[in-house]
């Protein structure tokens, strides 16, 4: 069913994200070649480009593809970047930031999700550019760091203090902020001196769990 998906992804692009302002060209051009239905369950494989985020396995989601849009417009991930991703989930955000050309770290608590994330960037032919952790990304990923990126696609109750000193001056933190039913997506600039807040959508995601999360 999925053999016409690079028809479905180009739809998606231009009926989901062109609408609603995602204008990175290089951000439209990885996501209508990406096959989202890689990194969706079976029984959902019908609902892979639909406009709503999925559930994957362990009680967790891939994000809706709107907001995956914004949150790799809003990280501005050129080629050659650094960027620390926290929730690696199904692998399909760390498939667009790797096919963007960034360098990635990406930390996952659970140790199945990032396995099985790790198979299908391996059949992508992506994963040579990502590191893999499984451990608490609330306390983002020291020993790897500095980064110019620092991507986060789980709720946290606040902004952790560790991501700023782990990310590089003229850097940029994305992250979901606010409780457990709804929160706001934030972009945080940090020129070396201060850190300059950027509110966004609001959004739906399942907590950060850890030291610095819920
Ligand atoms: N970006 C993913 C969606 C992630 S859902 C995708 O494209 O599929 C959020 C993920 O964050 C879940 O997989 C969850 O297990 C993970 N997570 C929650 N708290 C975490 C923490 N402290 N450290 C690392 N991963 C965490």
């Amino acid at each position: 069913m999925c053999e016409n998906y690079s028809d479905r992804a180009l739809k998606m692009v231009q009926t989901q994200l062109r609408p609603r302002g995602i204008h990175d060209e290089a951000v439209l051009r990885v996501m209508s070649t990406i096959p989202r239905h890689f990194f969706v369950p079976h029984a959902d494989l019908d609902d892979a480009y639909s406009d709503r985020a999925l559930p994957t396995h362990e009680g967790q989601t891939i994000s809706q593809p709107y907001v995956v849009a914004l949150m790799t417009q809003l990280l501005e991930a050129q080629p050659g970047v650094r960027v620390l991703e926290v929730g690696t989930g199904s692998g399909y955000q760390t498939a667009i930031l790797a096919s963007l050309g960034a360098q990635v770290v990406t930390v996952e608590r659970s140790r199945w999700l990032s396995q099985e994330a790790r198979g299908n960037l391996e059949k992508l032919k992506l994963a040579g550019s990502v590191v893999f952790i499984v451990g608490d990304g609330s306390l983002g990923e020291p020993t790897l760091g500095p980064y110019d990126r620092i991507l986060v696609t789980a709720a946290a109750p606040r902004l952790p203090k560790c991501y700023l000193d782990q990310l590089k001056t003229g850097g940029r933190i994305v992250i979901p902020v606010g409780d457990h039913e709804t929160q706001t997506l934030m972009s945080y600039d940090f020129d070396g001196q201060k850190v300059t807040a950027q509110e966004h959508i609001a959004v739906r995601f399942v907590p950060l769990v850890g030291e610095q999360g819920f």
